[in-house]
């Protein structure tokens, strides 16, 4: 069990691509899914949210990502493929920046593939929120964080000031 500490918005090493994991290397992709695991589940215990987390975000540069949805899974190597034209604007989240929301643009629909914690080569089709999750994460990987795709200049609001609202 190794929770780590979390990469905050603002330190370069999220602007970092991540390094491809190599065949050799799967013992490593799964250790840092461990990691991954812990650190995640110790951030939703606090926090009452967070479904993945990419290796960028607890300063591993490696093309690793962990999300639990149904169930816990590791992505190694994911890659998107065939975006919809289609596109959502949706109020985005992030461990890195929990006191933040931000407005971003994403493609509805999204395939994804990527080798799994047995090392074969596999395949989501995602929509909506899984779609843009997965987008969220695999930005991580390229050194992307969401506020950089804001919308615009008024994509930005507190969580809290969020939850007031969905309150009222
Ligand atoms: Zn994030």
């Amino acid at each position: 069990m190794a929770v780590r500490n979390i990469v905050l918005l603002g330190d370069p090493l999220l602007l970092q691509k991540g390094a491809p994991v190599g065949a050799d290397e799967l013992g490593l992709a799964l250790s840092i899914g461990n990691d991954l695991r812990d650190t995640m589940r110790a951030f939703r215990q606090r926090h009452g949210w967070g479904r993945a987390i990419a290796a960028p975000q607890i300063g591993v540069s490696k093309q690793v990502v962990f999300m639990e949805v149904s169930s816990p899974q590791i992505l190694i190597n994911p890659i998107i493929e065939n975006p919809s034209a289609e596109t959502i604007e949706i109020w985005d989240d992030c461990m890195s920046f929990p006191e933040l929301m931000v407005k971003v643009r994403r493609h509805r629909a999204v395939e994804v593939s990527y080798r799994d914690h047995e090392w074969q080569r596999r395949r989501i089709k995602a929509e909506d929120a899984l779609a843009e999750l997965l987008q969220h994460e695999i930005d991580h990987l390229n050194g992307i964080v969401a506020t950089m795709r804001a919308v615009d200049g008024t994509a930005f609001a507190l969580r809290r000031q969020r939850m007031q609202k969905r309150e009222m």
